[in-house]
């Protein structure tokens, strides 16, 4: 017979719902003083568990877009999705803006973000040299006004995420060297896709500032 067969147990679990449960009927049952001192301060605090729970750590956080290395200057973050502009209010803006806080941040590693595959590298008129990722499910990650491609990368190459995959620059229509990082879900049509704020995706090194933005950044 298991000790969960029985009718003693069954009763105990019954007492010990009403709290009626006597510490001498716990030891006969399980002759173990632990175990009776662990019943007996489950039955006093109800709800409480014999062992602490563990949370575990589930994350989808990505990898920061740039090396947050110290050694390449102190970074950035505007906090700058959707026009997020303390100066000028609301202003279109896909994505979030990276970059030095004082020094040129122009060479600086890009990483990628994602374990993914280089999906397109493009040159716009806006957003300058720009490489796009996109991961196993769809998502792409823009990175924009690269100063350059990492070379040994072409379009359709795995990547891992903490890779370089190119370095900061000031290409396109911007006045500092910066990344200009955006997530696009499901499509890069704009019709078709969901743009995502790219601030709570992030795991942000430690060093890195998240800031308000002063002005409708590009
Ligand atoms: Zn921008």
């Amino acid at each position: 017979m298991t000790l969960e067969d029985t009718p003693t147990r069954r009763q105990l679990i019954g007492s010990a719902l009403g709290a009626a449960v006597t510490l001498a009927g716990a030891s006969q049952l399980f002759g173990s003083a632990d175990r009776v001192a662990a019943l007996s301060s489950a039955v006093m605090r109800p709800g409480a568990a014999t062992k602490p729970a563990v949370r575990l750590a589930i994350t989808d956080k990505l990898t920061f877009p740039v090396d947050a290395n110290p050694i390449y200057g102190t970074l950035v973050c505007l906090n700058n999705f959707g026009g997020r502009s303390t100066a000028n209010g609301p202003c279109s803006h896909n994505g979030v803006d990276i970059g030095n806080d004082k020094v040129s941040g122009r060479g600086r590693p890009l990483l990628a973000c994602v374990d993914g595959v280089v999906h397109k590298d493009e040159a716009f008129s806006t957003g300058g040299l720009t490489r796009i990722l996109r991961d196993g499910i769809g998502t792409y990650y823009r990175y924009h006004h690269l100063d350059s491609y990492e070379s040994s990368l072409k379009e359709g190459d795995p990547v891992t995420a903490g890779q370089v995959i190119g370095t900061m620059g000031n290409t396109g229509n911007t006045v500092w060297s910066h990344l200009h990082f955006e997530i696009w879900q499901d499509s890069l049509t704009p019709s078709r896709a969901t743009i995502i704020d790219p601030v709570p995706r992030l795991w942000f090194p430690h060093g890195v500032t998240l800031r308000a933005p002063t002005a409708c950044a590009t």
